[in-house]
């Protein structure tokens, strides 16, 4: 079997895996070993040209990790990734952050990435790229002479034409994409959009084969919806320790966890849930709602003025509906151990995942992972969360715009007979057992060997 090199903008150091994208590959990885390459924040980078990788030793598989000056991390991380691509992925340009060096520093971290990785790479190797801190990194590998197979995982949305219109200093970013031998992204929503992308920007063709023709080049493009370790979750969920009351007086418990992010709908949320008590109050059971929402790139001003919001909506939510007793919003804005939430999801009645723009939401599936059979909460669901694809048949989808949209999934979710709860669970629990974390990996790295064979006699 060919060796896999993983490159992400982190390599996994702590013991604990977090974060959507290092705890689905770390079990492969883990298992079948391999080379993953990121970066790391370094105060001082010595010497003048470029530095050696670092190696981490201390994992079943090899660890290097390129330091990043505060300068790089400023320019290359929460710049051009974080104020720029961030949110024009998410459909927010008006969210957008520009600010001279940040492109410069983008494409020459990258750079520089490619220039130290390349002598570590064997003629074996498979290649797997993740996400859009390092959307360039195969064109300047191959620039380097790297002929490897070469794969590209978004993780995040994928715009419609206009989001990349947005990117003014850029006129090689479609160009990025076909150094790849495989794209791959989340949705078939984000597919169209790809491909709508390139046939609007670039006039590139699609072919009877599902191959963009751009240029000169071909790129193959497709949908592998990220799983996660489905049974994994549900066992730690099962054997999680038992729970403090949540709330005094609350008969039912709904949660929300989420990075506080402006894409994940946390406003919207509270305004719905707003709407509920304002509708329900006297009749329906008393809801607590606990919102887990730590904290995220603070140093990006629209990550500042997400807090204050929901900060403040909370504090009005409580004023309007709290009793002695009894506080309508929980907010934590604080990281919780993954083994404690697996114990919190199955606790809770409802989760309640409302989205503006998310590339999976892998909430949504630890969620329904975590909950007992006999009796399974209900997940009310963004129709613009990517899990949207794969749970419609069970999860309440609802539209996070409309305030009433969410309250309405709220009231059905409280009054939803066990029948139907364990009739929309076991759809969903269904799809998440059959997608999960091995399967995402297998299928793309399966498509990207087929991808690359075919790439080569084409040539
Ligand atoms: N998570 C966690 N602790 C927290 C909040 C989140 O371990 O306090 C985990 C959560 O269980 C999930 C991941 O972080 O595995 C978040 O992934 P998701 O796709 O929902 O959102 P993202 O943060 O990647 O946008």
């Amino acid at each position: 079997m060919p060796r896999l090199v993983v490159f992400s903008n982190r390599v996994p150091l702590g013991d604990k895996p977090s974060g959507g994208l290092v705890v689905a590959l770390n079990d492969t990885m883990a298992s079948q070993g391999g080379l993953w390459i990121g970066t790391e924040t370094v105060k001082e980078r010595s010497g003048n040209g470029p530095d050696a990788l670092v190696n981490h030793p201390g994992a079943t598989f090899e660890r290097l990790a390129m330091g990043l000056t505060p300068e790089e991390q400023d320019g290359y991380y929460l710049g051009y990734s974080n104020s720029v691509l961030w949110p024009l992925f998410h459909g927010r340009a008006d969210l957008l952050s520009v600010s001279v060096g940040q492109f410069t520093t983008y494409t020459s971290v990258n750079r520089r990435l490619a220039e130290l990785s390349a002598p570590h790479l064997r003629p074996d190797d498979t290649i797997w790229i993740h996400d859009y801190h390092l959307i360039p990194l195969a064109h300047e590998l191959r620039k380097l002479g790297v002929r490897n197979p070469i794969g590209f995982f978004l993780h995040i949305p994928f715009p419609v034409a206009n989001g990349i219109r947005a990117l003014s200093d850029n006129a090689e970013f479609l160009d990025w994409f076909s150094a790849y031998d495989l794209v791959g992204l989340q949705t078939q929503r984000d597919v169209a959009n790809f491909i709508g992308a390139f046939r609007t920007l670039g006039r590139a063709e699609l072919l009877s084969d599902g191959r963009l023709r751009f240029n000169n080049d071909f790129i193959q493009v497709a949908s592998f919806p990220i799983g996660i370790d489905a049974t994994g979750f549900r066992t730690a969920a099962e054997q999680a320790p038992e729970l403090p009351e949540i709330t005094t007086s609350a008969q039912k418990v709904m949660i929300g966890v989420d990075r506080l992010d402006y894409s994940k709908g946390l406003p919207h949320r509270l305004r719905g849930f707003q709407a509920f008590l304002r509708e329900r109050h006297a009749e329906a059971d008393r809801i607590a709602f606990l919102q887990i929402a730590p904290p995220t790139r603070e140093d990006v001003q629209a990550y500042k003025d997400i807090r204050r919001d929901l900060e403040q909506l909370s504090g009005e939510v409580n004023g309007e509906f709290g009793d002695i007793g009894y506080m309508p919003v929980q907010y934590i804005h604080r990281s919780i151990p993954r083994a404690r939430l697996a114990g919190l999801f199955r606790r809770a009645d409802i989760a309640l995942v409302t989205p503006l723009n998310d590339g999976m939401n892998l909430v949504a599936k630890e969620y329904v992972a975590a909950q007992d059979e006999a009796d399974p909460g209900v997940l009310i669901l963004s129709r613009f969360a990517g899990a949207a694809e794969q749970l419609a048949e069970g999860a309440l989808l609802i539209n996070p715009y409309d305030a009433a949209s969410i309250a309405d999934g709220i009231t059905r979710a409280v009054t939803m007979p066990l029948d139907e709860r364990r009739t929309r669970h076991a759809a969903m629990w269904s799809e998440i057992a059959r997608h999960d974390n091995d399967w995402w990996t297998a299928t793309f790295l399966q498509s990207l060997a087929r991808a690359a064979a075919s790439r080569r006699t084409s040539e």
